[in-house]
C-alpha cells in the first residue's frame, strides 16, 4: 500500500509511521508536515531512509494532489492538526486553517481521485463534556464542542461527512480519547507533569484537578487506526477509548509515585475557561473490529516517564 501520513512528525502520527513501517516494510510512506512547534523530525530518525519526508501544508491542494499522483497514494491518514486547547483559546486562527481549511483541501484532493481513502483522525472533544456518572459518548451523541480547538475539529468532521454524502468520497473517521506516551509536545499535561517533577518544580493543575479523561496509550490508539485502514468500512466513524478514566489529580499522583516524587509538588492554578469536565467514549464500534487496548495505565505511565527521563 502507498500511504500519505499528514502530521506524521507530530506525537501520534510519528508513532503511526514507525509502527506501520515495522508491520508493512514494503509499503511506501510519504510524510507531509508543516513542522509546527509540536513536530520533531527526530522522532522519525530510525526510518528516515525508508520514507519520503515533505515539509508542507495539507491546505496546499496542488502540493497534496501532486504527492498523490507522484507516489500513487492509496490512503491518506490525516493526523495533521493544531491540537492544543490552550493555544486555541489564545488564537483560534491557525486552528481554522489546519483543522477546517486543511481538511477541505484534502476533500478536494479526494474528489479528484475517487478511489483514494481518507482516514480522518478526530477527537472525543467534538462532543463537549459529560457530567459525572453520565453514560459515555456514543455514535448517537450530538456534537457540542466547548473550545475553539474542539469546534474546529467538529467543523472538519462535518465537512467530511457532507462530502461523503455529496461527492461520494471515501472517508473513515476515528474519534479517540486523550492519548499519552512518548513524543508528546512538552506543553501538554503529562509532559508538563513529568518535566516539572524531574526538575522538582511545582506542577500546575487546573482548578482542583477533578476533571476526568479516558487515557489511551498512543500505540494502542495506532493499533486501532491500523485496524480501521485494514478492516473498517467507508463512511463509518469509529470511537476509540481504553476505558481508563482518571481525574487529572490522579494522573499527577500516579506519575509522581512512579517517579518517587512528593505530591507536594502539585500546585492548583485557576481553571481554564470553558474547561470540559469529563470525557469517555463507548468504544464498541472499534472493539467490534477486534481491537482492545494492550497497555495498562500504570505501564503506559512508566514507559512515558522512562522516555522523557532519557530524552
Ligand atoms: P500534534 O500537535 O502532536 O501533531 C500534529 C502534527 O500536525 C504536527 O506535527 C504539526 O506540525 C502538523 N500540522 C499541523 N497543521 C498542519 C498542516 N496544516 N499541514 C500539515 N501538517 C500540519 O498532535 P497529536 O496529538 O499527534 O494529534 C494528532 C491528531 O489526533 C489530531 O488530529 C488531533 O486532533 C487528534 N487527537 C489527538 C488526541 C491527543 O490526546 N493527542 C486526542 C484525540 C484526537
Amino acid at each position: 500500500m502507498n500511504l500519505l501520513v499528514t502530521g506524521g512528525a507530530g506525537f501520534i502520527g510519528s508513532h503511526f509511521v514507525l509502527r506501520h513501517i515495522e508491520q508493512y516494510p514494503d509499503d511506501t510512506i510519504v510524510v507531509l508536515d508543516t513542522m509546527t512547534y509540536a513536530a520533531d523530525k527526530t522522532f522519525l530518525q530510525p526510518v528516515l531512509q525508508r520514507i519520503r519526508f515533505i515539509e508542507g501544508d495539507i491546505a496546499d491542494i496542488e502540493l497534496v494532489s501532486r504527492l498523490v499522483l507522484t507516489y500513487g497514494i492509496e490512503v491518506i491518514v490525516n493526523f495533521a492538526a493544531e491540537t492544543h486547547v490552550d493555544r486555541s483559546i489564545q488564537n483560534a486562527v491557525p486552528f481554522i486553517h489546519s483543522n477546517i481549511i486543511g481538511v477541505q483541501g484534502l476533500i478536494e484532493v479526494c474528489r479528484a481521485s475517487p478511489d483514494l481513502l481518507l482516514i480522518q483522525i478526530s477527537t472525543d472533544e467534538v462532543y463537549g463534556d459529560l457530567a459525572s456518572g453520565e453514560e459515555p459518548f456514543s455514535l448517537n451523541s450530538a456534537l457540542k464542542p466547548s473550545s475553539p480547538y474542539a469546534a474546529s475539529k467538529a467543523s472538519g468532521d462535518l465537512l467530511l461527512m457532507a462530502a461523503v454524502r455529496t461527492y461520494g468520497i471515501r472517508v473513515r473517521m476515528t474519534r479517540c480519547t486523550n492519548n499519552y506516551g512518548p513524543h508528546q509536545d512538552a506543553s501538554k499535561l503529562l509532559p508538563v507533569i513529568i518535566h516539572n517533577a524531574l526538575q522538582n518544580k511545582k506542577i500546575p493543575i487546573y482548578g482542583e484537578g477533578r476533571q476526568s479523561r479516558d487515557w489511551l496509550y498512543v500505540t494502542d490508539h495506532n493499533d486501532a487506526v491500523e485496524l480501521v485502514i485494514q478492516k473498517g468500512q467507508d463512511g463509518h466513524i469509529y470511537l476509540i477509548g481504553a476505558g481508563n478514566e482518571h481525574e487529572n489529580i490522579q494522573v499527577a499522583t500516579t506519575v509522581l509515585n512512579v517517579m518517587g516524587k512528593s505530591a507536594d509538588l502539585i500546585q492548583f492554578v485557576p481553571d481554564r475557561p470553558g474547561h470540559d469536565w469529563r470525557y469517555t467514549l463507548d468504544s464498541s464500534s472499534i472493539r467490534a473490529l477486534g481491537w482492545e487496548p494492550k497497555v495498562t495505565f500504570e505501564d503506559g505511565i512508566r514507559k512515558t516517564v522512562d522516555w522523557y527521563r532519557h530524552r
